[in-house]
């Protein structure tokens, strides 16, 4: 009989996977319709055959058959696209995607910036920022291996480097493989002996070539002992993508929301978002316990929802990274999307351009929403003047919806918020924020100067400071509007076009 020692019990539409179908020899047929064949290779060692799959783009649930002298073996594997698995399920009595709130749907409740006051990095890796900043899309987006690819701590602790042993030790205990993580190209280097591993080029799903192949759960050597190139290449990518993270909201913090570095931010966070909610709700890739060792997978990852306590089995089990990295991942994750927030609220590019990645987003997270009260009669396509003593910056209306008698909540055209800064130096009233905020200045007399409460900009200036090219805003405030208390050197505020309060006038279409 032949058998299907392993499968993944449910998988994203278009991912790869490792099907091992185990027999006495290699007589094997596999029927798996609607799968596509990347590889397929014969293990003596294994007495398996391994097939390399690709999941079909449509979801469903999917038979695979194998057949071996006249007798078969099936098994079925489930195909889901992220939106299915994001609808909270059951499944072997626990709720799934394992994602807070349990068994609702996700609604988003960020407000406002809550972590800037953090401390900043002193020191910019200005080095990992310029890579990451002038990275295409598609390059970004791939930076985050899939989750399928198995994960691990350590290569080898006991043979060292298949080539030079373990001379390799003297190097960095049991850490020791040189790897370039910007691009993710999967290879590993002894430096000691310079030999590069693996053979094949897992980047291309080059599963197979040459003499010292790891498709993802070692390369085996002659003795049959295991060394885990890919997946501590895959563990070390995970950290540089996580570096990467950090290194954009740095500088972003360090200077201000630059538009394409912030929507850089936020396809990289959508594409971590990605491959998180996906192991919230398919356990069966997450990272796990840390082996002390190098160690071989019994022919693919366990499946924890199985369990007969799968949220028992959760625990310290990591996603993405390894348990012990998670509180300090989370952090970055925190502080970088509350960075580029004022952007990825209302933003409208980068909704279209993670489209392209096959994610279906609606819009914005946010948009530019505010309540008014006392108007009549007002619609999609008018304009209101806000501030009208002020800036009084007109603003389409994309929506009105009527929240009560008086009061109605409006979608504007765009938002309120004009620049965010960090406050330099403070002399009497004027401010000066040490570089330049993205807007003309006089586009800033009037507005308002926000934190936690706000002050009325009278003035702005735009100088040039040496270095010649260099521009910096100082702008002035109003002595008596100004509610800010402890405004500090250091502070980060934002410029922002109106406030609760102010005054709206409404100018309505003549309707016929
Ligand atoms: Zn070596």
């Amino acid at each position: 009989m032949p058998s299907i020692p392993w499968r993944p019990r449910v998988i994203l539409s278009g991912r790869n996977f490792r099907l091992p179908v185990q027999a006495t020899d290699d007589n094997i047929a596999l029927t798996a319709d609607q799968f596509e064949t990347i590889a397929t290779r014969w293990c003596e060692r294994d007495t398996a055959r391994y097939y390399y799959l690709r999941s079909p783009q449509k979801q469903g649930d999917y038979t695979l058959i194998a057949t071996h002298s006249g007798n078969t073996e099936e098994t079925t594997i489930q195909v889901r696209t992220l939106d299915d698995m994001r609808q909270p399920h059951t499944h072997n009595g626990a709720q799934w995607p394992r994602r807070w709130p349990l068994g609702q749907n996700y609604q988003p409740t960020k407000t406002r910036q809550t972590l800037q006051n953090d401390p900043r990095t002193e020191r910019l890796n200005e080095e990992t920022i310029a890579w990451w900043s002038s990275q295409p899309d598609h390059v970004l987006w791939s930076q985050l291996p899939p989750a399928e690819l198995p994960k691990a701590h350590f290569a080898n602790c006991h043979q060292g480097c298949p080539n030079c042993g373990t001379a390799i030790f003297k190097y960095s205990g049991f850490y020791p493989w040189e790897r370039n993580h910007l691009p993710c190209d999967f290879k590993s280097q002894c430096p000691n002996c310079a030999s590069i591993y693996p053979s094949n080029n897992l980047i291309k799903e080059d599963y197979i070539s040459g003499e010292y192949a790891d498709d993802g759960y070692g390369y085996f050597d002659a003795e049959g002992h295991i060394y885990l190139f890919a997946a501590t290449y895959h563990r070390d990518q995970c950290r540089a993508y996580h570096a990467g993270i950090n290194a954009l909201t740095d500088s972003l913090r360090a200077t201000y929301l630059d538009e394409e570095r912030t929507r850089k931010l936020g396809l990289m966070l959508l594409r971590y978002a990605t491959e998180e909610l996906y192991l919230a709700a398919v356990p069966q890739f997450r990272y796990g316990p840390s082996k002390g060792v190098e160690e071989p997978w019994d022919w693919g990852q366990p499946d924890w929802a199985e369990e007969s306590d799968p949220v028992a089995a959760l625990s310290r089990k990591g996603t993405i990274r390894y348990s012990i990295d998670t509180p300090y991942l989370i952090e970055s994750l925190a502080l970088a999307y509350d960075t580029a927030w004022p952007l990825l609220r209302e933003d409208t590019e980068l909704v279209e351009r993670a489209r392209a990645f096959g994610l279906s987003l609606q819009g914005p997270e946010d948009t530019c929403t505010i309540d008014v009260e006392g108007l009549q009669d007002i619609a999609a396509g008018d304009r209101i003047t806000i501030n009208s003593n002020g800036r009084a910056h007109s603003y389409r209306i994309e929506a009105a919806e009527q929240l009560s008698a008086h009061i109605h909540r409006l979608t504007l055209d765009i938002t309120s918020i004009l620049g965010r800064a960090k406050v330099v130096a403070i002399e009497d009233n004027k401010i000066d924020f040490g570089f330049q905020i993205p807007a003309k200045s006089g586009n800033l007399h009037g507005t308002r100067l926000q934190t936690d409460d706000w002050a009325v900009i009278t003035n702005a200036h735009n100088s040039s400071t040496w270095p010649p090219g260099k521009i910096r805003t100082t702008i002035t405030i109003d002595p008596n509007n100004n509610k800010l208390q402890n405004l500090s050197p250091g502070t980060w505020v934002q410029v922002v076009d109106y406030v609760i309060g102010d005054p709206v006038l409404f100018e309505p279409l003549c309707r016929g």
